[in-house]
């Protein structure tokens, strides 16, 4: 048996990494290379890979139990979860439903939203409104809502009809290339509609692209008014990414139904969570059994990740994890300034902690490029992964100023070292 690895073409991938231990910002491979972790494991790691607490609450927890059924029972880890919550979440949203990944936490979310019109008058709106760019998970439904393409077209036949919303790219754009569409779109399907889903404030998987904070209260509020349910798909934007705990603090406006994971439990378990407004758990809420959620997965509630999350919470309780934030950013701010005159850059951006160049790149250069950079950073001692020619460094909350600095002078330079176009090899 062998292992299928996930976005890998094994017909002309490079061998697989081995993994031998992480700790902190870096990863030991296997072969005694030690790596700086430029993407936290895929978006996932926050305070850093062997977080103590975190580590320490899952065996505690472990030693309990793990797992048990979730439909009509419940247990401490899983309500300390909702108490923790409590404290950081606005007070309008009073439900949590348990899943176990990102994508599943966006497949709820839609499941409800969509049920929420059926079963309370508006059986009229059945459509979803998503935006240009975006990116939600790989399942149908999440598919559904995230940008068709490379990652979608297989599927096609699979996927149901969205209102697609065009925004715009650079922040410095102005506010009217951000909204107009979303304008537009309204005066023809807003009735139609029953829920507008975004990653507020930066769309990850779609290239790093920052929002201004205008334009999605704008969006927010303008749905609201129009009775359309607001979901903010923060499963990437949460836990501190942008600087903030969540990314809708910065905007001001609080979502009716609110995707978590990745962060969730310091990106150390799986699991995701669909917290919604009380209106719309009401509109469930009956004695006709038909009128309930027909979701839930077997691994619903693990008390090991509740356990995980719990433990993260408190971090961010009782740890200056925000005093890190922000030195994180201003370390990501001033390399970007340095960058070496001469590259190609189209643009420079940072988002919170994420610090993002978009390159300008001739023709077909994409995808060489994309491999090129990931190898040659590799031998640098950083990993990362670049989006067609956006590169972007999304470190854990340990990593230093200084690592951050090194990171990036590791990138430029194998980007100035680049050979042309003609000798690419
Ligand atoms: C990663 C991601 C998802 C999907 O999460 P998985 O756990 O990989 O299924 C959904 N939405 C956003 C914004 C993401 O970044």
């Amino acid at each position: 048996m062998k292992i299928w690895r996930p976005y890998t073409q094994e017909g002309n991938a490079m061998p697989a990494l081995e993994v031998a231990q992480a700790r902190g910002a870096h990863l030991d491979l296997a072969d005694g290379r030690r790596i700086f972790d430029g993407i936290s494991s895929w978006w996932l790691v926050t305070h850093g890979h062997g977080t103590a607490e975190i580590q320490q609450a899952v065996a505690t927890q472990s030693r309990k139990f793990a797992q048990t059924v979730f439909a009509n029972f419940t247990h401490e880890p899983a309500r300390e979860l909702c108490s923790e919550l409590e404290r950081v979440l606005p007070v309008s949203l009073t439900r949590c439903y348990f899943s176990d990944n990102g994508s599943t936490a966006v497949e709820v979310a839609l499941k409800m939203a969509y049920q929420f019109c059926a079963q309370t008058g508006k059986g009229r709106r059945r459509k979803i409104l998503a935006f240009e760019r975006s990116y939600h998970g790989d399942t149908c439904g999440a598919m559904s809502v995230s940008q068709r393409g490379a990652f979608t077209e297989n599927y096609s036949g699979m996927l149901f009809e969205i209102v697609r919303c065009k925004q715009g790219l650079s922040i410095n754009d102005p506010l009217a290339s951000w909204v107009d569409d979303f304008d537009r779109q309204m005066q023809v399907h807003g009735e139609d509609i029953c829920a507008v889903i975004v990653e507020p404030l930066l769309q990850g998987a779609g290239g790093m692209i920052v929002w201004p904070k205008a334009a999605v209260r704008r969006i927010c509020e303008e749905a609201k008014r129009r009775g359309i349910l607001v979901i903010f798909d923060e499963v990437m934007t949460g836990f501190g990414r942008t600087g903030s705990l969540f990314a809708f603090e910065q905007i001001g406006c609080t979502p009716d139904l609110l995707c978590l994971s990745k962060g969730l439990t310091g990106g150390v378990l799986p699991m995701g969570l669909t917290v919604v407004s009380d209106q719309v758990f009401q509109g469930f809420y009956a004695e006709e059994p038909d009128k309930m959620l027909f979701h839930g997965h077997s691994f619903t509630g693990n008390a090991l990740s509740c356990a995980a999350a719990v433990a993260n919470l408190k971090l961010w309780r009782q740890n200056d994890v925000r005093v890190r934030l922000g030195e994180i950013e201003r370390a990501q701010v001033t390399a970007l300034e340095r960058a070496p005159a001469g590259l190609a850059i189209r643009e420079r951006r940072s988002c919170g902690t994420v610090g993002i160049v978009d390159f300008d790149l001739p023709g077909d250069y994409g995808g060489w490029f994309s491999r090129r950079v990931y190898k040659d950073c590799l031998n640098g001692g950083v990993f990362i992964r670049t989006l067609g020619s956006t590169v972007y460094l999304m470190p854990p909350y340990c990593a230093t100023p200084g690592e951050i600095q090194e990171a990036w002078a590791v990138i430029f330079a194998v980007i100035e070292n680049l050979p042309s176009q003609h000798s690419r090899g």
